[in-house]
C-alpha cells in the first residue's frame, strides 16, 4: 500500500513537534500554559444556543439540507452583509452559499479553479489551508511577503508579471491570522484592479471580520465599488461567536466564484444540519452589546498580554483585532529555539512564526484563548525566568 504522492509534499502539521514535547512535559507533571491554539475557550453565547435547543427537536430539521445551504439562511446572510458592512444587493440565490465553516470552502475553491500547473498567489506567513490545498490541486503556491514594515499587507509591485498571468487565486485575510495586520479600504481597492487586470479571482478570508477591538470595524473588500466581478469573500461564525464546533459560515461575492464551489460541494458534500442553520441566522442577529460582551473578553486578554510583554522590554503595540498577538523573538533566537525555550523553562506553549510560513521566521504568535490568571502566570514565569527583549 502506498500514500498517493499528494500527501508526501504536504508539510507536517504545524503543531506535531511541539505536542510530542507538550505531551511529554504533562507526563512529568509540568503545568503547561497553552497559547498556542486559536480556539475560543468560551461558551456559544446564550441567544445561539437557545435557538439550537428549540431546532434540534423539530423534526422538520432532521433530514438532508438543501446542498447551498438554505435559502432562509442564505438570505439571512446577504441581509447581514448589508447591515454590517453596507453591501447591498447581494442575490442569496447566486451568490451566496453556505460552507462548513470556512476551511472546508477555502479547500473548495481550490478545487475548482486550479488546475496542474496554475500558480495561487498566498501570504506568508499566512493560514497553512492556503499552501496545502493548492498542493492538493497540483497548483504551483508563490508567496507575498506580510512584513511588519509594510503593516503586514503584501507588496502587489513585487509579483512578477509571468507569475501574475498564469495565477487562477489570490488569497488575503485580514484582519489577518497570524500577524494581527489590518488592511485598509485603499489597499483592498488596489488588490481588487491588480487582480481585475490580471483577471485572478480574489479571496478574502474574512475569519476575524468580528474580533476587533477599540472600536475599529474590519471593512469587506466588497465595499469596493465593482469588487463582485472579481471577488469573493469567506465568513465564518467559528471566531467571532465561540463557535468553531458547530462548523458553519457562507461565501458571498462574484456568481462564478459562488458557481464553481458550489458545483465542487454539490459532489463532495451534502450540507450544513439544518438546525445549526437556524441558530446560524440567530447569530447574525446578535447585537452590538452581546457582540461586545464577547470581544471584550479578548481585549482585556490582549491587554495584559501587551503590557505584560512590555514590561519585559518587548517593541510591540496591540493589534486592532484578531485572536493573537504577533511578538518578535529576542534578537539571536530562531522561532523554534525560542519557542522551546518558553516551553522547557516557563512550560509556555506558543506558536512558532515559522509555522506559518518561511516570513514568519522571527516571530511567534500567543493566542488570546486562556483566562486572564494564566496569562498573569505565564509573565510572571516569564519574568521569574529572566526572560526578557533583549
Ligand atoms: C480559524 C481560521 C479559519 C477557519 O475557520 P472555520 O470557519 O472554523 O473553518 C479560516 N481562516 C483563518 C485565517 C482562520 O484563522
Amino acid at each position: 500500500m502506498h500514500l498517493a504522492q499528494r500527501l508526501e509534499k504536504i508539510p507536517p502539521y504545524l503543531f506535531a513537534e511541539i505536542n510530542r514535547k507538550r505531551d511529554k512535559l504533562v507526563a512529568q507533571g509540568v503545568d503547561i500554559i497553552n497559547m498556542a491554539v486559536g480556539d475560543p475557550d468560551k461558551p456559544t453565547p446564550a441567544h445561539i444556543l437557545q435557538v439550537m435547543h428549540e431546532a434540534i427537536d423539530d423534526a422538520t430539521n432532521h433530514n438532508y439540507p438543501p446542498y447551498e445551504g438554505m435559502q432562509e439562511f442564505r438570505a439571512a446572510a446577504a441581509k447581514w452583509m448589508e447591515f454590517r458592512f453596507g453591501v447591498t444587493g447581494l442575490n442569496p440565490d447566486t451568490e451566496v452559499v453556505a460552507s462548513i465553516g470556512s476551511k472546508e470552502a477555502i479547500h473548495n475553491t481550490f478545487l475548482a479553479f486550479v488546475e496542474a500547473g496554475d500558480y495561487t498567489l498566498i501570504p506568508d506567513p499566512g493560514y497553512p489551508v492556503y499552501r496545502t490545498s493548492t498542493i492538493f490541486a497540483n497548483g504551483e503556491p508563490f508567496t507575498m511577503p506580510l512584513k511588519l514594515e509594510n503593516q503586514f499587507l503584501p507588496d502587489l509591485s513585487a509579483i512578477p508579471e509571468e507569475i501574475a498571468r498564469k495565477a487562477k487565486l489570490l488569497w488575503i485575510n485580514y484582519p489577518n491570522n497570524p500577524t494581527g495586520g489590518v488592511a485598509t479600504m485603499e489597499f483592498f481597492t488596489e488588490l481588487v484592479d491588480f487582480c481585475k487586470q490580471y483577471n485572478v479571482l480574489l479571496c478574502h478570508d474574512h475569519a476575524y471580520s468580528e474580533m476587533a477591538y477599540d472600536g475599529y470595524k474590519p471593512p469587506s473588500v466588497l465595499q469596493v465599488p465593482g469588487a463582485k466581478d472579481i471577488a469573493i469573500e469567506f465568513h465564518s461564525l467559528s471566531k467571532s461567536y465561540n463557535m468553531t464546533g458547530w462548523r458553519i459560515g457562507f461565501v458571498a461575492g462574484n456568481a462564478l466564484g459562488i458557481q464553481g464551489l458550489r458545483q465542487v460541494k454539490t459532489n463532495v458534500d451534502s450540507g450544513v444540519f439544518k438546525a445549526i442553520q437556524k441558530a446560524a441566522i440567530a447569530a447574525y442577529s446578535t447585537t452590538e452589546a452581546e457582540l461586545q460582551a464577547v470581544m471584550s473578553v479578548y481585549q482585556n486578554r490582549r491587554d495584559i498580554i501587551v503590557k505584560g510583554l512590555q514590561s519585559l522590554g518587548w517593541p510591540i503595540q496591540p493589534p486592532k483585532a484578531t485572536l493573537y498577538v504577533w511578538v518578535p523573538v529576542p534578537p539571536g533566537y530562531s522561532s523554534a529555539e525560542f519557542v522551546n525555550l518558553l516551553l522547557d523553562k516557563c512550560g509556555i506553549m506558543v506558536a512558532p512564526g515559522n509555522g506559518y510560513g518561511a516570513a514568519g521566521e522571527g516571530f511567534f504568535r500567543i493566542a488570546l484563548t486562556i483566562p486572564e490568571e494564566r496569562m498573569q502566570e505565564a509573565i510572571g514565569r516569564m519574568k521569574d525566568a529572566g526572560i526578557c527583549y533583549a
